[in-house]
């Protein structure tokens, strides 16, 4: 990414567009060209204060042609901030951008980085855990029927949940049941959420790929690597994770050791897509496969399809939340164009400069605004 810009530009303004759950970003260069973000999802309005004070005073009227330096600049500025507040409001500036480039140079952002426009398989990802195994089931072959997917995940164990269950047996249920409702031309994935230990992982995982279920996913605490490690080296199916991890050094021993099978970094835990791709080529150099995580339908969504239709080792699967306003209220009317129409299990990204969407006007006009701009 060095030189990814022709000349050097400065940022002249940030603006956001906040509420408690999401942050809209956008960014005017001097030149008066323009491009939108947003920063991780949840805790937004402290995730904004964060851009105002911490991001936007390294950047604003300064000359730069370099993503991956101006991101690397802000974080050794940052250095006492290493975590993850500082990344999610990163995020905001780096997708601002991004979009910026590609409007300027009228191209999706995934053709700015090597990928191709049109269609993206997805799988249908409940985020529920509340779901008996037969309602889950139920669900799915439903959304099969009526939207064409041709892979799901569901949900074991209770979230961070110390070896427990949801409810006693039904983890034991659910890897059978929903399996043997959806049959063999179907992808079936599981998400353990950081709940078991490895031995109770291994327990599980087993019953798992007697039923067909090929992914494991973030089946120990994702903060006990080793614990992770002894999962993916006993089972035969894919041990997955890295959703939560921003920081390189882990990567960088996640893959080196093969602590999982298949990285999953989240665009906007992250700090936007320049740091996602970095992990990316790290595990190609790995020859391992990258199945990004995108686990509600902001624009981590939208800049997901971009990222992993421009990666060399991307999974064969987009993942897209299957859950409406009942679980998720505040991603409702977010967007003025739907991003997100599924036809045949894919979405589709279409030939529009930058990341293809607009936040919708009413959206934005409601949210708390704030700004900071360059007196130069
Ligand atoms: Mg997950």
């Amino acid at each position: 990414m060095k030189g990814i810009l022709e000349h050097q530009i400065k940022i002249k303004k940030l603006e956001t567009f906040t509420t408690r759950y999401v942050s809209a970003v956008r960014l005017t260069m001097e030149d008066g060209s323009q491009g939108w973000g947003q920063m991780s999802t949840y805790c937004a309005n402290i995730t904004s204060q964060i851009f105002h004070q911490q991001i936007v005073p390294h950047v604003l009227g300064k000359e730069f042609n370099d993503f991956m330096d101006m991101g690397n600049l802000i974080m050794e500025r940052e250095h006492k901030f290493p975590g993850s507040y500082v990344l999610r409001a990163l995020a905001g500036l780096d997708t601002a951008l991004w979009d910026w480039l590609g409007r300027k140079e009228e191209l999706p952002v995934t053709k700015l980085i090597g990928g191709t426009v049109g269609k993206v398989p997805v799988y249908a990802s409940s985020m529920k855990r509340g779901i008996t195994p037969e309602d889950e089931a139920n669900r799915f072959m439903k959304l099969r029927d009526n939207f064409g997917y041709k892979a799901f995940k569901f949900r074991v164990g209770a979230e961070c949940g110390r070896g427990r269950d949801e409810w006693k047996g039904r983890s034991e249920k659910i890897v059978v049941e929903v399996p043997k409702k959806l049959g063999p031309g179907i992808i079936k994935m599981v998400d353990g959420n950081s709940c078991y230990s490895a031995q109770q992982a291994i327990e599980l995982g087993n019953r798992m790929t007697d039923n067909g279920i090929t992914h494991f996913e973030e089946p120990c605490p994702y903060w006990l690597p080793d614990e992770t490690k002894k999962v993916t080296d006993a089972l035969k199916i894919d041990v997955t994770g890295g959703e939560q991890d921003c920081d390189m050094r882990i990567w960088k021993d996640m893959i080196d050791r093969k602590v999982v099978d298949i990285v999953q970094p989240d665009v906007m835990y992250m700090g936007g897509l320049t740091r996602s791709l970095q992990v990316a080529k790290m595990a190609e150099l790995a020859n391992m496969t990258c199945t990004p995580h995108a686990a509600n339908l902001s624009l981590v969504t939208v800049c997901t399809m971009h990222f992993l239709n421009g990666i060399k080792n991307s999974g064969k699967f987009l993942e897209f939340s299957i859950e409406g306003v009942d679980y998720y209220p505040w991603q409702k009317d977010l967007f003025a164009n739907d991003p997100f129409e599924v036809e045949n299990g894919e979405l589709t990204i279409k030939n529009i400069p930058g990341w293809g969407v607009d936040f919708n006007r009413d959206w934005l006009e409601k949210a708390g605004y704030e700004y900071s701009e360059s007196e130069e």
